[in-house]
């Protein structure tokens, strides 16, 4: 078993713990931002913005500082982030010669967002498609779930599955030692996770329709299926037992209040990762491709959209516009699964061609 430790700066800490402790994710360190929730909570309106960044999770909302109309809106959308499906033909030949390396997120890309989280089914045609891709592809699952409730959900063996946000890889046999591959950058936190867990169970089973998930690295408190008027008592709820803990912190997705330990560690740095675990960090000879619909893939596709000339490709499934750091867009997982098919068929007549 391979285990490595993850150095973390001062610096990040306070930054995070000061996330934590204004309720709102900083991903960038930035004095007008700081200065900002300082204000904040100065003038008491912590919670009222928290409840506003609720409203508009998974990711916010593209909001233009002009008035523009819907369809000016979609335009903009559809020139700067172009389907993938429309796109396809351009996206394989930026493939040439480079192996592509799959990286799916799961809710809301492999399985469509259900009313409850323990519900959020694939469907037997989406794992077909699945399969046939890590068939021809590294193919790796991402998920905010823990792994284990991950790979309950997608049921194939062949692939890795990173669980909590990337803070629980399992690669699988390193290929040159034969050595088992598995990182859990936020083991040391898993004792307060747990206390943390069984403390929002009692507060927040109050309020009708929420849910308290456990994810063992991270947790999260669904709203769903609260009403809306509840939200804010929900977020004073989550914050006053988060004000015991400045080592963790709190970041939305879609509709879920997610808290994690304070360390810089998200699916960006989990994809940054597995390229490197599976022998291509720095190389030129891959193509990683990353589909999520989550705020929190975007660490995964500013990872790809940084990477050396552009050698990677976000995908963000979703039917309006967002803000975004992928290039191309897919509306729904039915999109997702045309897509896997289509890069499947291609891989298999490419190979035929080739013989
Ligand atoms: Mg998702």
């Amino acid at each position: 078993m391979v285990k490595q430790n993850l150095v973390i700066s001062d610096a990040s800490i306070s930054l995070e713990i000061f996330a934590a402790e204004s309720c709102l994710e900083v991903p960038a360190a930035s004095s007008s931002i700081i200065k900002m929730l300082k204000s904040e909570s100065q003038h008491g309106g912590k919670i009222t913005t928290f409840v506003a960044s609720m409203r508009n999770s998974s990711p916010t909302r593209f909001r233009p500082t002009e008035v523009r109309s819907e369809m000016d809106e979609q335009i903009s959308w559809v020139t700067h982030h172009p389907s993938a499906l429309g796109m396809f033909d351009q996206i394989v030949h930026a493939s040439r010669g480079k192996q592509i390396v799959m990286f799916l997120d799961y809710d809301g890309t492999l399985s469509p967002i259900v009313q409850d989280p323990d519900g959020a089914f694939m469907s037997d045609e989406m794992r077909e498609a699945v399969k046939d891709t890590a068939s021809y592809f590294p193919t790796a699952i991402v998920s905010g779930r823990c792994r284990d409730k991950v790979y309950s959900f997608v049921r194939l063996a062949g692939l890795i599955y990173a669980g909590s946000h990337g803070m629980d890889i399992e690669v699988g046999d390193d290929k040159k030692s034969g050595e088992d591959v598995s990182f859990q950058p936020g083991s040391e936190f898993l004792s307060m996770i747990d206390e943390v867990y069984k403390i929002l169970l009692e507060r927040v089973g109050s309020i009708p329709g929420a849910k308290v998930e456990t994810n063992k690295y991270c947790l999260g408190v669904h709203f769903r299926c609260v009403d809306e008027k509840k939200w804010s008592a929900l977020a004073e709820q989550v914050k006053s037992v988060l004000k015991g803990y400045p080592k963790l912190k709190l970041t939305l997705g879609r509709k879920v209040i997610e808290i994690r330990p304070a360390i810089k560690w998200d699916k960006g740095n989990a994809v940054e990762f597995l390229l490197k675990s599976l022998g291509y960090a720095n190389s030129d000879d891959v193509l990683p491709v990353y589909i999520g619909d989550d705020r929190t893939d975007e660490d995964a596709f500013k990872v790809l959209r940084d990477r050396n000339r552009g050698q990677g490709i976000g995908i963000i499934v979703s039917k309006v516009p967002k803000e975004t750091a992928a290039a191309y867009s897919l509306q729904e997982p039915s999109e997702v699964m045309e897509f896997l098919r289509r890069l499947v068929d291609w891989k298999r007549y490419d190979l035929c061609a080739s013989m």
